[in-house]
Order: structure tokens, then sequence, then C-alpha cells
């Protein structure tokens, strides 16, 4: 390693890794950090306090509950889900989620910090409270807590859990990134072929099935970080470019969102326009969905994390930094700029039957979103 990028290394580490947490038992870990697999870092320990800290909030809109613990090395790993607002399973429902690729710290972080405004604002804001009486969110801010405790993108069996659904890609993906079975120690792992899903990804599926899909419309934001120098919103198909049945109900969405927000900066387009994956579990659930007859509209944050590399080379240093914003201030700003989204999202949730087409008028959208996205 270059004398230089040794210095870098000695400063990031210097300024991230003064305190340490014991995910197992949520709190300061005494352990000394050889005893790591991973030194976590100061955000670590914050945003899992704050985790914790939500347990202890007691409101009749907030219900907080365990889907799971993953077991890993002798330690155990909770996945938490939270739900705000009406229970009837005839309200819509929005879902954030984070965590999937535990190395993508931000995309958690960014569901916990939106999250801890809503719960916040449940003691004051009455037009918040009023709205979820005819709707329900839910979170699942840290869906792979091994991968963000060890700073990897897979699960602790090495497993991508956006490559583990038992659905193979129709268009030959890219190696290795699009989805692998050659070897475990490659990322983007898919697990063994015809094996159970992970853990992490059934009890996501299981969450979907139960939660959104009676709903009589539901809509997913699934927050990552690290492809290219802008923001995306990404849809399904990853495994396909043919278009989705849905394609002129999130043509409607897009034209909703750039309509009322005219100055946000979001890409907004089915993933497989960059690359096609197997294993995508938004296109696992999305196909499982259309049997419901209910939309279901899974949609992924993709932050742009090029850029933070772009302004701040020295991120380049460490991992982290290839994900995450590493300066304060950036990171308050992906953690504030993506509210005005957030907030559109459960508006246009709550609203859905103002804007979502039915009939002729999404016949004519698809036509025009084929055009957009598919004909160019
Ligand atoms: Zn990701």
């Amino acid at each position: 390693m270059s004398t230089i990028l040794q210095k870098f290394c000695r400063i990031s580490n210097r300024s991230l890794s003064a305190t340490r947490f014991c995910y197992a038992s949520a709190k300061p870990c005494a352990l000394p950090a050889s005893r790591h697999s991973r030194s976590t870092t100061i955000t670590d320990t914050a945003l899992l306090n704050r985790l914790h800290g939500l347990h202890s909030i007691t409101s009749p809109h907030l219900r907080v509950s365990k889907l799971a613990d993953v077991e890993h090395q002798g330690q155990t790993y909770p996945i938490h889900a939270m739900a705000l607002g009406s229970e009837s399973e005839d309200v819509p429902c929005l879902a954030f989620v984070g965590g999937v690729h535990g190395l993508e710290r931000v995309g958690a972080e960014v569901v916990v910090a939106f999250m801890e405004t809503l719960v916040q604002r449940l003691s004051w804001d009455d037009s918040l409270i009023s709205g979820l009486e005819r709707l329900r969110v839910l979170f699942i801010p840290l869906l792979n807590p091994v991968g963000y405790a060890r700073g990897t993108r897979s699960n602790g069996n090495h497993v991508d859990l956006m490559r583990n659904a038992p659905i193979d890609a129709e268009v030959r993906p890219p190696f290795p990134v699009g989805g692998q079975r050659v070897s475990r120690r490659i990322p983007w792992y898919r697990g063994k072929k015809n094996a159970p899903m992970e853990k992490e990804a059934q009890v996501l599926c299981e969450f979907v099935q139960r939660e959104l899909f009676p709903a009589p419309f539901s809509l997913v934001l699934d927050c990552h970080s690290g492809f290219g120098f802008e923001d995306r919103i990404w849809f399904p198909y990853a495994c396909s470019r043919e278009p989705i049945p849905h394609l002129g109900e999130t043509y409607a969405l897009k034209q909703l969102l750039e309509q009322t927000y005219p100055h946000l900066n979001y890409v907004f387009e089915p993933q497989a326009l960059h690359y096609t994956s197997h294993g995508d579990l938004w296109d696992y659930l999305y196909r499982q969905s259309l049997a419901t007859g209910n939309p279901f509209l899974p949609l992924t944050l993709e932050m742009g994390s090029w850029r933070w590399v772009k302004k701040n080379p020295r991120q380049l240093a460490n991992i982290d930094g290839l994900f995450n914003p590493v300066a304060p201030h950036r990171l308050r700003r992906a953690l504030r700029g993506h509210i005005v989204l957030m907030e559109f999202l459960i508006r246009a949730v709550r609203a859905h039957n103002k804007w979502l087409p039915a009939d002729e008028r999404a016949r004519q959208l698809q036509q025009e979103a084929r055009k957009f996205w598919y004909e160019q």
C-alpha cells in the first residue's frame, strides 16, 4: 500500500473507530477491536442505538416487532419492523426498506432518519395522525444486520440477498455483478442452486406477502447506494428487458413526482436499462403480486455514491467510502435530501385513487412509457 493510502487509512481509522458497539447486546462494547470481525464505527453505534431506542417509545400509532433473529458466529442479530397507521387490510400500504446490502450503510441511515422524523411528528402533527387513519407505513430499516456489522454487501453466509431469489435473468447478466454461483468468495454470490432462500430474504418476502399484498395498493422504497453519479429510482424488472405489466401505473407515478416537484433530480427508470441480474427479490415479489390483482410497485432508491468519491477521493482509502458519504455534512445532506421523496410517497400512496390510472388511461400511459423507456 502506498504511503499516501496508509496515511489516509490511519485518518479514517482514527476518525471512525473511536467508539465500538456490540450489536448483539445493543450496548457499547468492552471487547478489544481484535475480537470484532470489523471495527464498527461511530456511525454504526449511533444508528444501532437509535434503532434500539425506538423500542422504548410508547405511542398508540407506532408498533415495533421483531421479525427474526439471525445467528452468526455465536451472536444473535435481530431484524426489526416498525409500523405506523391503520391496521386495516383495506388501506394502501407503503414500506421503506434499508440495509439489504450491509456495506451500503447510508441506505439504512436514510430509512432510520425518516422513521425518527415521523415518530417525532406523531406527538404533535395532527395532519400526519389523521392521514395515517387511511394508510399504513412500514419500515424494515436493517434487513441484513450481520452484513451491516461486518461491513459487507452479503449476509453472514456470503450470499448477496438481492441475488438470492429463485429467479433467473432472461437476458444474460454481466458476470459477476448480475449474480453468480461459482464461489461464495466472489461478491454477488447467489447461494446454492435449489437451496432455500437465506433467512433474511425469506423474512422480507413473508413480510411483503403478509403486509402488502392484501392492500388495495402498495409501494416499497428499498434504499441502496453505489451506482453512478446521480440518484436513481429503479423499478422492475432486473431480470428482463421486457416492461412490467404495471408500466403505465409506474409512469403515472413518475409524472406525478416530476410535476409536483419539478426541481428534484431523480432518474426514474427500469433497472434492466443498465444491467440485468439474477435473483432480484423485487422481481420475484412483483411477479407473485400479479396473482393478487392489487397493484404493487417496488422501487429501489439507488443513491449515486460516486459523486461523494469524486468530491473526496480520500474516501477510496476505505471500502465504506465507496458506498457512503464520509464527511458529516455530506451524510446530513443525504439524510435530508430524500425526505421530500419519502413524504411524497406517503401522500401519493394514501391518495392513489386520485392518480393511479385504470383501463384505457393505463393502456395509453403504458404505450407512452414503452416509447419513453424502451423504444428510444
Ligand atoms: Zn445495494
